[in-house]
């Protein structure tokens, strides 16, 4: 791993809505930021293995995605439009039984391509064959925060615990650091209390966090509410769950009294706001948490997801972080009527540094010294990036995923010029291909 000096380039530090660097310079020696500033900054004995000419471009931390199903994608624009009965019953279990080893690795590997393409360089995971979507991301040189999704009910319901047990032991720190763990009981409906407090039980044991749905959608806030008389929410306090460091994705209905619990016991969301549009799921309180001091990232979720009982949730999306900052900013402006909800700014934070904290990653997610050299150039020389009054409005509202021309994940070039170094990108799409084409019978 050599030094890289990128020099003459815009910097976002995203420290603060006014920390943007003109002509600036970024130093990385082995896997971390050393200097971060103008000209005069880089440190006194910095030898560059390599140098890139940021003119043009504004460097940014990259984006962190907080909620994915990544090996679905070979299931994308598979069966779409259906009724959700028809297109579980009919379309994807079976597929989804006959899937096999190679087809999570080959589904995540094209994952990782379409993220890495679109600026994204953390992803949290939350899926089976756990083995196999951490080589995939050891390979591609990506970040990623890894769970075994489990659902609490079923023949699969111990397995699926063994097989996060395994996951957290074999894989958490390895590739250099690269890929930490978590436990992934699916959701307070299809995890009761006591398999919950097991799951609570290990993640304290192990050290690490735990990864779950939370009122997702009117079905589920109903259900809870008549088993438990209580909220998702807070139902899942009063089980525990909060006592570890907790990824909650969507909580799309909150009340009051929710909001105050996820910011009191430190919980993180991933906000899935195109996911939630597309399944008709609703509208997340986005604003309201974080005035409230809750913590938020962004997330995508699955292209396309489910599993084998009861994940009430398909939205084939594409994986693409740029889209879901338009989505996140303009939904919310919808939402509260308000043009002044969810600014610019704060969108970039939620999918930079707000992703990096309810990850639980303190050295991701800024482009400061002693930080993990996570960062991405945007091309700024387009048509619609022109002309340049505010390029942190251009990032959220305009910026394509196209517009992302390099990307270095801890330290390494991973994309260069949009080609992707780490991923022979021909053999991944003409093998995830090949495994949609034997999975469907073709
Ligand atoms: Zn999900």
């Amino acid at each position: 791993m050599s030094n890289i000096l990128i020099r003459g380039v815009t910097v976002l530090t995203m420290e603060s809505h006014d920390s943007v660097i003109s002509d600036g310079i970024i130093a990385i020696a082995g896997d971390r930021i050393a200097a971060v500033g103008l000209h005069n900054a880089i440190p006194a004995g910095f030898v560059a293995g390599r140098e890139i000419d940021g003119a043009g471009m504004v460097a940014l931390p990259g984006l962190v995605n907080c909620h994915t199903h990544a090996a679905m994608t070979l299931l994308r624009s598979y069966a779409d439009d259906l009724p959700l009965m028809k297109w579980l019953n009919e379309k994807i279990w079976p597929l989804e039984a006959k899937m096999q080893s190679e087809d999570f690795y080959w589904g995540t590997m094209l994952c990782c391509l379409e993220m890495i393409k679109s600026g994204t360089t953390t992803f949290a995971d939350m899926y089976f064959e756990m083995n196999q979507v951490a080589r995939a991301v050891e390979e591609s040189g990506m970040r990623a925060c890894l769970s075994r999704g489990m659902v609490g009910v079923g023949p699969g319901a111990g397995k699926a615990v063994d097989e996060n047990i395994r996951l957290v032991e074999e894989w958490h720190g390895q590739a250099g650091g690269r890929i930490t763990t978590m436990f992934g009981p699916h959701a307070p409906y299809t995890c009761p209390p006591e398999y919950l407090k097991k799951v609570i039980e290990l993640a304290a044991r192990y050290g690490v966090g735990i990864h779950i749905h939370v009122a997702e959608t009117k079905d589920e806030v109903q259900q809870i509410q008549e088993n438990y008389g209580t909220t998702p929410v807070r139902h899942l306090d009063a089980v525990g769950i909060f006592e570890v460091p907790t990824l909650a994705a969507h909580c799309v209905y909150l009340d009051k009294g929710d909001i105050e619990v996820l910011a009191e016991k430190k919980v993180g969301v991933a906000h899935c706001p195109e996911s939630n549009m597309k399944l008709a799921s609703g509208i997340s309180p986005v604003e309201e948490m974080l005035k409230s001091g809750v913590m938020v990232g962004l997330g995508t979720d699955g292209a396309s997801s489910n599993n084998n009982l009861d994940m009430m949730e398909e939205s084939n999306n594409n994986l693409d972080m740029m889209e879901e900052m338009h989505c996140a900013a303009l939904l919310q402006k919808v939402a509260c009527g308000d043009p002044m909800a969810m600014p610019s700014f704060k969108t970039l934070q939620m999918a930079t540094s707000g992703g990096a904290r309810v990850l639980g990653l303190p050295d991701v997610g800024m482009l400061k010294t002693g930080m993990k050299a996570d960062l991405i150039l945007v091309d700024l020389r387009r048509p619609h990036l022109c002309p340049q009054h505010d390029i942190i409005a251009h990032l959220v509202y305009s910026a394509q995923s196209a517009d992302v021309d390099t990307v270095i994940i801890n330290g390494e070039i991973v994309m260069e010029g949009r080609r992707v170094l780490t991923i022979d990108e021909k053999k991944v799409m003409a093998e995830a291909q090949m495994c949609a084409d034997r999975l469907v019978g073709k």
